[in-house]
């Protein structure tokens, strides 16, 4: 082939793939979701399954996703996971507890030789966060910071458009930033007062316990249920007017705003972006005044914290977008 004619057939090789769909699956402790995209957004139904048990069972169960969608025409296949993920050959190289035995696989060779498809592997937080650093209006920013709230805390750093990696896959690990010094909490990583052990939802079980402790039952029916406690019923009692529940919601919001604000110092970001199953209970003008209230004012100023344009579905569009960004070259 002429080089001419080979260079029109790049064009016309890129072309398509920019028009072509990828297949986005979140593989999470409980259930793995699936969803073909195209521009950043959902095409499609979704699918999804429970989570196997077992490193073979999920993968058989990730084949079995992709074979349903096999109808469509693919460019490729991303998947979202728990764990520290080396992105170019899609190994899970840092262990997770919602997915025991998992790390080592070699998911993206697994996963290619059984699919015949591209496959890109990502971080399920930075996947979130790759997503939503391309909503409109942030496409051009020069740092969002995107922070997964949920039974822990992930996070994902974007840089004019790019995720950051750091030197070893492991950047923006930031539910393990460090907010307190006395020892107090065993984070999950073994190490104490982490940024997670305090802003996760089992942080605001554990705040919850604290602050519970010699408080009588006349004073709130969360009192006498501490061994059951959950996030959503120290939420619903504060919605429901209860002071003590307030209490401890004001008291978490407190400690995720200790989190951004040393985020918010290294990095100095356009915006801040919460997703994850707690990001509906946080009040986003109370967060944004306590984290301005403790920035330097050059950093305050620049402050801005939204909720997730993506909802559920960031980890979804993230993978599959880094999978059809990669073959136009675009993440590189
Ligand atoms: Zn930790």
């Amino acid at each position: 082939m002429s080089r001419a004619k080979g260079v029109e057939a790049n064009k016309i090789d890129t072309l398509a793939k920019s028009h072509m769909p990828a297949l986005g699956i979140d593989l999470g402790g409980t259930k793995i979701r699936a969803a073909a995209v195209r521009d950043n957004q959902i095409i499609t139904e979704s699918q999804q399954i429970p989570t196997p048990d077992g490193r073979d069972n999920i993968i058989d169960g990730l084949v079995e996703l992709v074979n349903k969608f096999r109808t469509d025409v693919l460019a490729g296949v991303g998947i979202a996971t728990a764990g520290i993920v080396n992105g170019d050959t899609g190994e899970i190289i840092g262990s997770t507890g919602n997915l025991p035995g998992w790390s080592g696989t070699q998911l993206k060779t697994v996963m290619e030789s059984r699919t015949l498809l591209p496959v890109h592997v990502e971080n399920d937080a930075n996947a979130a966060g790759y997503a939503e650093a391309r909503v409109t209006g942030l496409r051009s920013k020069r740092c969002v910071v995107t922070v997964t709230l949920g039974t822990g805390i992930g996070g994902g750093i974007v840089l004019h458009g790019r995720l950051f990696r750091g030197s070893n896959w492991a950047a923006g690990e930031v539910g393990h930033i460090k907010i307190a010094m006395e020892n107090k909490r065993l984070c999950t990583c073994g190490l104490f007062d982490c940024w997670e052990a305090y802003g996760s939802g089992r942080g605001l079980i554990q705040t919850a316990k604290d602050l519970l402790e010699g408080v009588s039952d006349e004073q709130t029916p969360l009192a006498s249920r501490t061994t059951e406690l959950t996030t959503h019923s120290i939420f619903a009692a504060s919605a429901d007017g209860d002071l003590m529940a307030q209490k401890i919601v004001e008291r978490w919001h407190e400690h995720v705003s200790h989190g951004l604000v040393n985020l918010a110092h290294v990095l100095n970001p356009d915006c801040f972006v919460i997703t994850g199953g707690l990001s509906e209970f946080i009040d986003f003008r109370l967060l944004e005044d306590m984290v301005i209230d403790h920035c330097l004012p050059t950093v305050g100023d620049s402050i801005e914290i939204r909720q997730s344009a993506l909802g559920g579905q960031a980890g979804i569009i993230g993978a599959a977008q880094f999978v059809i960004d990669e073959l136009l070259h675009l993440n590189k």
